[in-house]
């Protein structure tokens, strides 16, 4: 009898267990992906990047003699009509570890169970399972320094490799039609331009990992290097599991031991991403509330609709490298690291905005959004977070910008305005935004939004305040 592979945010064939474990069986399997309402809710670059690795995994399941079956509607209904049209009696998964998916998982593993079916979870998506590391006196780490001392010695699982062949039922259930879906709905102009920044697909995650792994050794030296960024590129491969933590680690480690310098500081960088899944699933309001209640308290505007939000999402807040690094997710649905935590200190400081409003923005925007990731990134930054940047450490961007644009050259590639000849990645921003906007290249640039050293006092006063509270 066939088993059921239900593909989530695991769209690879390379090192993917519950796909070497169905395989192994020489049963038929039978590929699915649903599109149930953890999908919908998406926002809308990730929605739009999903779109395309579901094609690349569909093509590439073509060429083991598979195929990838789609189905909507809530995943239990989607999964309990394929296995009466098919036969299955087995459903196997990659582990999710956001309080939703779990959610749905345990009800569907219960349900499942209960007519017969066996439900299987797999690891996959982490290098450790969250349950498996601990501090000594057995709790979750909060800090991430101790976390990382305590996982970098450990053995990781070789990756597995794809099947040769992945063996296909007698005949195959009906599918949706991917293009049907429509999944770049909500991009409206701007897919056209980001389009041009991703290659999607499992192959292309090889690629990536290949041309990084040449240049490993420059990562510590340039990671902050905004005009010639240093950085791996990978993160929105990780983010669909069109390449796993576990290859990465292998791939890397092995330069580390070949006398590559650059190794442990990416390494490090890595358990970052594990950090902050572990913290979802052992505290999952990382993602709705503040992480530490007591900034419950705190003045933070919640008004997505004020002229300073305003010009935080167009990208006209008037500072240069903060209007250049929203401007970058614009066109590429990527942001490099230092400015995402530029943006979001401004945001929640100098703009006094709560960090779930620049959180759901980047959750719109970014091709690598990922929800363990983004949620610590920005309670990290506003102070709110675990391990958390102090909120009074205020991020001034001018100063960010000299140390890490010394040149200008990041700021230049993304703002036209000003320049006589400005570079097509700075003019792909007007065509990205919606024409209701009404920009052009040509407007002049807007004053600063909030003084730099108003929006500074006023933060500080704020934070003073909830002291004596
Ligand atoms: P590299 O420097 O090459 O790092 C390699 C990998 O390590 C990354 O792909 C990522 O998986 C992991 N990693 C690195 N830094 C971090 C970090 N600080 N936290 C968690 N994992 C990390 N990352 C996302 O993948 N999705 C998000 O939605 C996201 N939102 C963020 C929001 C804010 C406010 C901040 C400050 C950071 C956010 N990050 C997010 C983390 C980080 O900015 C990106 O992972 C990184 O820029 C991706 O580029 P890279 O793959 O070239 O990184």
């Amino acid at each position: 009898s066939p088993i059921i592979l239900w593909f989530r945010r695991d769209l690879r064939l390379t090192d993917h267990p519950a796909l070497a474990a169905a395989a192994q069986t020489g049963r038929p399997v039978i590929p699915v992906f649903l599109r149930d309402q953890l999908v919908d809710d998406l926002g809308a670059a990730p929605k739009w990047r999903l779109g395309l690795g579901l094609s690349a995994l569909s093509d590439s399941l073509e060429r083991k003699g598979s195929k990838l079956i789609l189905r909507s509607g809530p995943a239990l209904a989607a999964l309990e009509d394929l296995i009466r049209e098919t036969g299955a009696t087995d459903v196997y998964w990659s582990r999710a570890y956001d309080p939703e998916s779990i959610g749905r998982d345990t009800q569907i593993k219960a349900a499942l169970s209960a007519q017969g079916v066996t439900a299987k979870s797999f690891a996959g998506h982490l290098l450790f399972e969250p349950w498996t590391v601990a501090t000594q006196a057995g709790q979750p780490f909060r800090v991430f320094t101790p976390m990382w001392r305590a996982v970098r010695g450990r053995e990781v699982d070789a990756p597995k490799p794809a099947p040769s062949r992945i063996a296909a039922p007698r005949s195959w259930p009906q599918s949706d039609v991917l293009e049907a879906w429509n999944l770049g709905a909500d991009m409206r102009r701007g897919a056209a331009v980001v389009r041009a920044h991703v290659e999607p697909g499992e192959a292309a995650a090889f690629a990536q990992l290949d041309e990084f792994t040449e240049r490993l050794d420059a990562y510590p030296a340039k990671r902050d290097d905004l005009g010639d960024d240093g950085t791996s590129g990978l993160s929105e491969y990780l983010s669909l599991g069109e390449i796993s933590p576990a290859t990465i680690w292998h791939r890397v480690q092995s330069a580390g031991f070949s006398g590559s310098s650059g190794a442990e500081g990416f390494l490090r960088q890595l358990v970052w991403r594990e950090f902050a899944y572990h913290l979802m699933y052992h505290t999952p309001h990382l993602l709705s509330a503040n992480w530490k209640p007591e900034w419950d308290a705190f003045p933070w505007n919640t008004d997505t609709d004020t002229p300073e939000v305003r010009a935080w999402t167009m990208a006209r807040t008037g500072i240069p490298v903060i209007d250049a690094g929203l401007r970058q997710m614009y066109v590429t649905g990527r942001m490099h690291n230092r400015v995402r935590m530029i943006v979001a200190s401004y945001l929640t400081k100098h703009l006094m905005t709560d960090w779930k409003v620049g959180m759901d923005w980047f959750a719109d925007c970014l091709v690598d959004w990922d929800p363990a990731a983004n949620a610590m990134g920005w309670q990290w930054v506003a102070g709110s977070g675990p391990d958390a940047s102090p909120f009074f450490r205020i991020f001034n961007p001018q100063t960010q910008a000299e140390k890490f644009d010394p040149t200008g050259a990041y700021v230049r590639r993304w703002l036209a305005e000003g320049q006589k000849n400005p570079p097509e990645t700075a003019l792909a921003y007007f065509d990205a935004v919606p024409v209701s906007w009404g920009l052009s290249p040509t407007d002049a640039y807007p004053d600063p939004v909030v003084d730099l050293k108003v929006g500074r006092q006023r933060a500080l006063a704020a934070y003073e305040g909830r002291k004596h509270q």
